[in-house]
Parts: structure tokens; C-alpha cells; sequence
């Protein structure tokens, strides 16, 4: 008899995997207290384990920058950096030298300080090494038991089940055996939630896992975060028919997948992708993105009932920019107004809301409330490949205000040595204002975006949330199309690179006529990235 048991966890990607379950359970490093004679051999049993754990982590490193590319592959790196760490060497040689305790005692023990210490400070990075701290020093514990990487999946395909992993355990196993996993602890933004995102692997964490659910069948549901242990038939069957789908656009997305935006005669172009949270970044990815050219950041305030800190905005953020591992993350600064209504901004009622008191209008008379923004992304453009865009620019008073409070936030920044990265700033292409000055605005940028939706609307002068407008609504306005080229080749002119992240760039029907006009980049929501490089790799242009 199947008795199907449902269990709702978060989801870490949206996709779906069926097969048996495999439980896997740390082997728990019983480390015993021994009294030793000999100091000077417990040492020497402590740097050849070190040596070996180095090299263990110089491999898993390299595995894993093939595997999740380079910024990911960083967890290894600062790792073996612990395990370089004077204070930390200095507390295990102490203790071997003081206390007489065999090596595996004192690395466990001072493993353990260590790592107390991270959790209790109060910077979210030094915090999340802790999981590192505790990774690094028991793979030094196993070590000098004697035992070396050998755990593996198996032959079968399987679904792991596990209370937690830690990002190496994630690298070391073996990706084509891996249907899923679903695991008990875990935090979304975890380097091994990351991991998963960046390797496409249906995962939920918060699911209660427990070992006797080894060997039975499972679904995993990552689009509505579902977990069925001994589905019954018509689910099964309902799952696999799903399956069956995603692997045949799987297969379509792998023949494009790591080829070139490039056309017949040579000319290459960018595909970013536009996302509107976190959880997107992994479409993006999925979708082989070049890079996420629209990050609307507005999601963050939308989602809260009071203004988002800075803290949890550099979060989301570094998240993003660190699972994008090193590709070009333009993070688009609030656009809030118009049709996206906060309450707590408290804005009030306008007549005209769509050329209201919106986007950087508001910014600007707020200063406090931008500049917060700003730090945030200033300090996580130190974890990726970051860029910055303004929109529903007028003017270049507007731009050269804005870049000046960022020169200000670097300052305060340089002042309390907090780190930040080179990043590009650029502006949305959004008014028909900015596109009659964009001469003099691309000398103060480093990019322009064109956002298409809006510049409809106000080109057209059409309400873009009124459906009864529709019938006089022509995206392909001839009005529209000139202004793009007017855009391109002033950007041009003055060294700005041009892309478009409305949603026409998107529009199969203009992708040869984009890149006749030369645009550099079209950023669309991720499932279009594939479709639109087939149509580019067979243009003459
Ligand atoms: C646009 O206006 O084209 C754009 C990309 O911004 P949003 O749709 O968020 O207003
Ligand atoms: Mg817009």
C-alpha cells in the first residue's frame, strides 16, 4: 500500500525531480579526548593533515570553479585561508602543547571556538563563515582519522535527503547522479542554496528528512516548494508527463546553451536577463544569461511594510551579484510611483500618477532614503561584477546630482574603509526628454538602457495600464524605433554601450532590426534569452 506523504519546504529552484530517495548522513566525527607524551609528534600529525586538507580544498576548488565559476568557487579559497589562519594555528598548537591532547581533540575543540565566535558576530558575512570554519576543521578531523573523500551517490540517480550540506559536500558529489535535493536546515541565501541555483538543481530546504525515507520515491516540486514521499500513481504519472516537458526544453536550451550571441557575419551582441527578485536569478542562469541587465530593485520595498535597511538590501544585493559569479549585474535603483504604490512612503494622491512623483524624482527629493539604497549597492559591488542605473531621467542636473552623492557615499566608505567595487553607472533611456538630450547625457554616463515601456507611454502619450488604449497602442511606432537609433548612435559617439530592457527588446520580429541599428544588449526575461540567440546566431547582419 502507498501512502503518499506531502511535505511544503522553500524553494531554491524551480524544477522538478523524480526518483528514489538516498538519506545522506554525516558521518559524525566521534573525536575523543586523549592524553599524549609526545607534543612534537601530535604537531607533526597536525601539519601533515593541514597539508592534506589544503590540497583537498585546492582540488574541490578547482572542481568547483569549472562547476559554479570563479566567485563561487571563493568558499574554498577562504577555507583554506582558515586553515592558514595564524590565531587559529596558534590556538590548535597551543592546546597540543599545553594541554598534551592528541591532535584531533585540539583541532575539534579550537574548530568549535572558532566557529561559536563567527555565529555570534553581528556582520552577516563573518556569520556565515562559521559554516566554513566548522567545514575546514573537520575535514582536518577526518583527516587524521585516517579517512579521505571516499562518500559517493552510487550509480542510480537519486534524490538526496539530507538534515544539511555544506558547500562542499554539494561540489564533491557527483552532479549527474544528483536528480535533486531536499534538505531540513539551510537558509535560502546559504552558500549551498547558491550552489544549487548556480548548478540548476531542484532543491527545497525546510523539509523535515528523516532516514527511513531512503529508498522510497519521491517528487520533488521546486515551482510550488512541494516534496511527495511515496507519490501515488496519478501524481507519479502527472509528474512525469511534467518531466518529460522540461527535459524536451531542457534539450532545446542545451544546444543553444554556452554558444555565443553571435551572428553570421561576426557581429556579437549581450543577452541579459530582467529579474524582479532573488528566486529569478536562477531562471536567469537556467537560461544562460550573459548577465542580469535590469534588477528591479523595487521588489525589496514592495514586498515590506516599512523601508528596507541597508543591511537587507546589501544582502539581497550580494546574493544576487555572488551567484552571478562574476557576470554583469545592473542593479536599476528604486522606481517606485505610478502604478507601483508603496504606503508606507506615504506619497499621496496625485492626478497624473504616471508623470507624478516617481522613480528618481523621488530619490532625489529623499535623499536619505537613496543614499541607504545606494550604500547597499556600493558595498556589495564588492562580491561581484555590479553596475548601477537611474531611471526616468530628464536631465543632466538629475545625473550629475546622483553621480555626486555616489562620489560622497564613496567617500564616507573610503573613510570607514568600507570596500566597495569598480562598477559602471549608467541610465534609463525612459523619456522622450532623455532621448532628445541623450548627446549630453551619454558624456556623463557609462551606459544608457532603453526602457521601451516607458518611453512608449510617454512618446505616444498612452497610458501604459489602460487596456482601453490597446487598439492605439503600436509598439513598433516608427517615433519609438528612430528614437532607439538616435539613442545608439549618440551613446556611441561619446563611448556609451546601448541596450534596450523594455519589453520590446524581447520582440523576435525587431531582433534583426536592433542589431542593424547596432545595439550592444537586450535584456529580457529570462525564458527569451534562448529564443532570441537562435534568431541571432542565424541573422546575415
Ligand atoms: C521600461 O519602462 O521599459 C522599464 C524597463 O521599466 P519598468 O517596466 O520597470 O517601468
Ligand atoms: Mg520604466
Amino acid at each position: 500500500m502507498v501512502s503518499m506523504v506531502t511535505y511544503v519546504g522553500k524553494s531554491i529552484l524551480k524544477g522538478i525531480a523524480v526518483g528514489k530517495i538516498l538519506f545522506y548522513e554525516k558521518e559524525e566525527q566521534m573525536v575523543q579526548r586523549r592524553s599524549v607524551e609526545d607534543a612534537e609528534h601530535e604537531l607533526a600529525r597536525y601539519e601533515k593533515a593541514r597539508e592534506a586538507a589544503q590540497a583537498e580544498l585546492a582540488q574541490l576548488y578547482e572542481r568547483a570553479l569549472k562547476e559554479v565559476g570563479e566567485l563561487n568557487a571563493g568558499i574554498f579559497d577562504v577555507q583554506s585561508m582558515m586553515l592558514d589562519d595564524e590565531d587559529f594555528n596558534d590556538a590548535v598548537r597551543n592546546m597540543m602543547e599545553a594541554q598534551k591532547v592528541n591532535a584531533e581533540y585540539a583541532v575539534a575543540v579550537t574548530g568549535d571556538n572558532f566557529a561559536k565566535m563567527f555565529s555570534e558576530m553581528d556582520d552577516e558575512y563573518f556569520k556565515a563563515r562559521s559554516a566554513d570554519i566548522k567545514d575546514a576543521s573537520e575535514r582536518v578531523v577526518k583527516l587524521l582519522h585516517g579517512k579521505g573523500e571516499e562518500w559517493s551517490i552510487g550509480d542510480e540517480p537519486v534524490i538526496l535527503a539530507a538534515k544539511d550540506l555544506a558547500p562542499s559536500e554539494t561540489v564533491q558529489m557527483d552532479k549527474s547522479k544528483l536528480l535533486g535535493f531536499v534538505t531540513e536546515l539551510g537558509s535560502a541565501n546559504s552558500h549551498t542554496a547558491i550552489l544549487a541555483r548556480t548548478m540548476n538543481i531542484p532543491a527545497l530546504i525546510g523539509v523535515p528528512v528523516k532516514p527511513e525515507m531512503s529508498g522510497k520515491m519521491a517528487v520533488i516540486d521546486g515551482e510550488e516548494g512541494i516534496f511527495y514521499v511515496d507519490p501515488d500513481e496519478a501524481t507519479l504519472a502527472a509528474y512525469r508527463e511534467k518531466l518529460k516537458e522540461q527535459e524536451q526544453k531542457r534539450k532545446l536550451l542545451a544546444e543553444l546553451k554556452g554558444k555565443e550571441n553571435v551572428t553570421l557575419s561576426g557581429r556579437k551582441i549581450e543577452l541579459y536577463a530582467n529579474i524582479g527578485s532573488i528566486g529569478d536569478t536562477a531562471r536567469a542562469l537556467a537560461n544562460d544569461a550573459g548577465g542580469i541587465g535590469l534588477f528591479r530593485s523595487e521588489f525589496l520595498y514592495l514586498e515590506q511594510s516599512g523601508y528596507p535597511t541597508e543591511d537587507e538590501q546589501f544582502k539581497a544585493y550580494k546574493t544576487v551579484a555572488e551567484t552571478m559569479a562574476g557576470k554583469k549585474v545592473i542593479i536599476r535603483t528604486l522606481d517606485i510611483g505610478a502604478d507601483k504604490q508603496v504606503d508606507y512612503f506615504d506619497l499621496g494622491k496625485e492626478d497624473n500618477p504616471a508623470m507624478g512623483f516617481r522613480a528618481i524624482r523621488i530619490c532625489l527629493a529623499r535623499p536619505e532614503i537613496f543614499k541607504t539604497q545606494l550604500r547597499a549597492i556600493l558595498r556589495a559591488s564588492a562580491y561581484g561584477n555590479l553596475a548601477v542605473m537611474y531611471p526616468m531621467i530628464i536631465s543632466v542636473d538629475e545625473v550629475r546630482r546622483v553621480k555626486a552623492m555616489v562620489e560622497e557615499i564613496k567617500k564616507e566608505m573610503d573613510g570607514a574603509g568600507i570596500p566597495y567595487g569598480d562598477f559602471e553607472q549608467g541610465i534609463m533611456i525612459e523619456t522622450p526628454a532623455a532621448v532628445v538630450i541623450s548627446d549630453l547625457l551619454a558624456k556623463e554616463v557609462d551606459f544608457f538602457s532603453i526602457g521601451t515601456n516607458d518611453l512608449t507611454q510617454y512618446t505616444l502619450a498612452i497610458d501604459r495600464q489602460n487596456a482601453k488604449l490597446d487598439d492605439f497602442y503600436d509598439s513598433h511606432h516608427p517615433a519609438v524605433l528612430r528614437m532607439i537609433q538616435t539613442v545608439i548612435d549618440n551613446g556611441h559617439r561619446e563611448g556609451c554601450w546601448v541596450g534596450i530592457c523594455g519589453e520590446l527588446g524581447a520582440d523576435e520580429t525587431l531582433t534583426e532590426t536592433f542589431l542593424e541599428m547596432g545595439i550592444d544588449e537586450l535584456s529580457v526575461s529570462p525564458s527569451r534569452i534562448l529564443p532570441i540567440r537562435k534568431i541571432v546566431r542565424e541573422s546575415k547582419i
